[in-house]
């Protein structure tokens, strides 16, 4: 686990400047869930913090290191996705194993972690199915599978539940918030749903326009927004 700090951080496309000056502080532990409304930028910091997009001007910590110009593999983080393309010919087992093998862990240890996170998200009983046979919940549980091996520092999630029915995405909601109980990673999530937000987080950052607005536990946000917009954007149904 790692706190992760992020200083006067900025993102440009050429010339747009997407994201501006951004500070952050994600405690070790926490759960923070990054909310706001489609194309604010949410997805961008979060690629900046896994390493998959550049960062234009500003620092970037995860734990003591400053991580900037570090390779995602050396970020010790492990990000889930929306589209979570599991290998069609490869068991759940191997699915869950695969980056470790590419890694170039023996299968000893590769056995044991793949072992210990299938009993973690009840996947025990499918580890020798091929994806398939396996419902949208369980295919979702397997691609959280495959980051818990990894055995990260930190977990970052964008928007992974967005692909799911309603019913199936209240659900799995719980099933990440029970998770991080058990494992208590440091955790920044993504969602554009308020009420995903203001269920799963201990702590909401949100943002518009590449700006964070306001940062607080989800009551403190609802109870006192520092604006009109966390206002009405908290205080609207999704
Ligand atoms: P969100 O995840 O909150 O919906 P994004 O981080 O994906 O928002 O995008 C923030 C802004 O950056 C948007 O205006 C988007 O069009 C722009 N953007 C994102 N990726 C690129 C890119 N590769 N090239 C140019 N502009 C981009
Ligand atoms: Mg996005």
């Amino acid at each position: 686990m790692a706190e992760v700090t992020i200083r006067a951080l900025k993102k440009s496309y050429g010339g747009l400047q997407v994201v501006h000056g951004l500070d952050l502080d994600i405690v070790d532990g926490e759960f923070v869930v990054l909310v706001g409304p489609s194309g604010c930028g949410k997805s961008t910091l979060l690629r900046m913090i896994a390493g998959l997009e550049e960062v234009t001007s500003g620092d970037i910590r995860i734990g003591e290191r400053r991580v900037n110009n570090l390779p995602p593999s050396e970020r010790d983080i492990a990000m889930v996705f929306q589209n979570y393309a599991l290998y069609p010919h490869k068991t759940v087992a191997a699915n869950m194993g695969f980056a470790l093998k590419m890694r170039g862990m023996d299968k000893a240890e590769i056995d044991q972690r793949v072992k210990r996170a299938a009993e973690v998200l009840g996947l025990t009983p499918y580890l020798d199915r091929f994806p398939r046979a396996l419902s949208g919940g369980q295919r979702q549980r397997v691609a959280m599978g495959r980051a818990i091996v990894r055995d990260p520092q930190v977990f970052l999630f964008d928007e992974p539940l967005s692909n799911l029915d309603a019913k199936l995405r209240v659900q799995m909601r719980t099933e990440i918030r029970e998770l991080h109980q058990r494992l208590k990673t440091t955790t920044v999530y993504v969602t554009h749903d308020q009420i995903e937000a203001m269920t799963m987080a201990d702590k909401i950052v949100v943002m518009q326009g590449g700006r964070i607005e306001q940062v607080g536990a989800p009551l403190e946000l609802y109870d006192r927004p520092a604006n009109t917009f966390v206002a009405s954007f908290i205080g609207s149904p999704s």
